[in-house]
């Protein structure tokens, strides 16, 4: 399963992110997913849920960005969402525009807490 392959990265690179900075834990990271990437966002949640079960990381909380696909105009410049495959600008009406995102696949933000601190010490990493 593709999604598995995923999760498993992602939990990898907070693995890595959290050897970095001891003292701390991670309880939620973010993943950044383009409409274009082919990942379904339930069932990478479902397996980032499966791997982290009866692990350190059990609490660690995954958060999922869906990104859509965005296209620029060459002659206008305006940005816009594509739709049905339909990437027309919806200003100008050209065909001459260009994908700017929608095929994102990656970490977005890690969310730290210190050990020892419940309250205060929250901060992200990128
Ligand atoms: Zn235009």
């Amino acid at each position: 399963m593709h999604e598995l392959g995923i999760a498993n990265s992602v939990l990898e690179a907070v693995r890595t992110e959290m050897g970095l900075h001891p003292g701390t834990y991670p309880c939620k990271v973010g993943v950044r997913i383009g409409e274009m990437a082919a990942v379904d966002p339930e069932s990478l949640r479902f397996c980032f849920e499966a791997i982290v079960r009866e692990t350190d990381l059990e609490s660690l909380e995954l958060g999922i960005e869906f990104c859509p696909r965005r296209h620029r105009c060459l002659l206008c410049g305006n940005e816009f969402v594509v739709h049905d495959y339909d990437s027309h600008c919806p200003r100008c009406a050209t065909l001459e525009t260009t994908c700017i995102s929608g095929d994102e696949l990656e970490l977005a933000y890690l969310e730290v807490e210190e050990y020892g601190s419940s309250t205060a010490g929250k901060k992200s990493t990128q």
